[in-house]
């Protein structure tokens, strides 16, 4: 039997999935047990788990994610097999996931409300949209990274309020995106929609996300299509997904919706998550963005980005937007917290507004778990490398 501590984050309630190798072996797929990784492809003796990321598996649908959650419940409770249990703190984590398509929305009041003020000062801050539907984009898939990964400053056309003709260079406002991310687990056929209704069988867990942002870059190049390369540059992972199945706990109903939503996006029991959020920076607790305060929920999400028809496939990963609280110190982004740069916070004796080169940003989360429990979502974190 695996030893779980007293209030461990990662009990029975939680069994999130990862990608995981020690020295000399290749990456497969464990499941975190307290504070140790339990190997599927030795415990559960299947080659499904033997594959460098979950796609496999997930692609395996909804009735087998409950039966092997509940497999993996009885293993762990008794005897587990030698040679299949490691200590977290002895393996390498991976990408979890083999990303198919990456989409970010924007469903946040607090945020959208914030960034509408502070990019667009003489008009209205949320624009005619924004209650109507989810607002997204699509970013880059191939550079969604894995929490560890050092994140190069990117370089990019800015130009700053006065100044009048860009200039190339390295970001000068480097920012964070705290976000969740969902993972779906079996996709949808081209010319067909996913209704509100299959959201839980169709997404197989979340993750945490850095949707790490150059808003100079951002500001300059944004109009009128959105964001691109002020975002492609990297986006972190944490590296455990944490299974839908061990959110349940966490439902609350989002936010009143008015307007009425149209009806597809009509939602009768709302996957509102209350999930707390904490973001780090340089090891200083700055902020703690509430979940359960976004607007739209990953249903509706799911709903609107397939509602034209637009296939989905597993691995794809929807983040959810930038997670802010009607409180400042629920803000999260720096862009926000700071007021565009204007009211700089203060991290263990030095001033801030933006992130400098060697700064790190760690991104924690809990949710309450089944039997009065809270299950863990592990980190996302990233430090700031000079431009090349
Ligand atoms: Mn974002």
């Amino acid at each position: 039997m695996i030893d779980i501590p007293d209030g461990s984050l990662f009990g029975l309630a939680n069994l999130p999935y990862g990608v995981f190798s020690t020295p000399g072996s290749a990456p497969r797929v464990g499941v975190r047990v307290g504070d140790s990784v339990v190997d599927l492809a030795v415990a559960l003796g299947e080659e499904v788990f033997a594959r460098p990321s979950l796609n496999a598996f997930m692609a395996q649908g909804h009735d087998r994610w409950v039966r092997v959650r509940q497999q993996i419940t009885e293993l762990v409770s008794g005897e587990v097999p030698d040679g299949a249990v490691h200590p977290v703190a002895e393996v390498r984590m991976h990408l979890p996931v083999e990303v198919a398509d990456y989409v970010d929305f924007y469903a946040s009041e607090h945020h959208a409300t914030n960034l509408g003020r502070l990019f667009r000062p003489d008009s209205e801050p949320l624009m005619p949209n924004w209650k109507h539907l989810p607002v997204g984009y699509h970013g880059r898939a191939g550079t969604v990274v894995v929490s560890g990964t050092d994140v190069v400053r990117p370089s990019g056309q800015r130009r700053a309020p006065g100044e009048d003709a860009p200039t190339f260079g390295p970001c000068r406002r480097l920012d964070v995106e705290a976000e969740l991310g969902f993972v779906v687990g079996t996709g949808s056929e081209l010319g067909t929609a996913v209704p509100i209704a299959e959201f839980a069988t169709r997404v197989f867990g979340a993750v945490l996300v850095n949707d790490w942002s150059a808003r100079d870059i951002q500001a300059w190049e944004y109009v009128p299509l959105g964001p691109f390369l002020g975002k492609s540059f990297a986006t972190s992972v944490s590296p455990w997904v944490v299974p839908l199945l061990a959110l349940e706990q966490a439902r609350v109903a989002t936010p009143a919706q008015i307007p009425e939503p149209l009806p597809y996006l009509e939602e009768p029991e709302p996957w509102g998550l209350d999930i707390d959020l904490a973001v780090s920076w340089n090891g200083h607790e700055i902020s703690r963005p509430p979940y359960r305060e976004m607007y739209w929920s990953p249903a509706q999400m799911l709903a609107h980005l397939t509602v034209n028809g637009a296939a989905s496939r597993t691995g794809d990963l929807y983040a959810s937007g930038t997670v802010s609280g009607p409180e400042k110190h629920q803000r999260g982004a720096f862009v926000e917290l700071t007021w565009g740069g204007a009211e700089p916070v203060r991290i263990g004796g030095q001033e801030r507004t933006f992130l400098e080169d060697g700064d790190e940003v760690t991104i924690t989360a809990t949710a309450p778990g089944a039997d009065g429990t809270r299950i863990g979502f592990g980190e996302v974190t990233g430090r700031v490398l000079p431009a090349c």
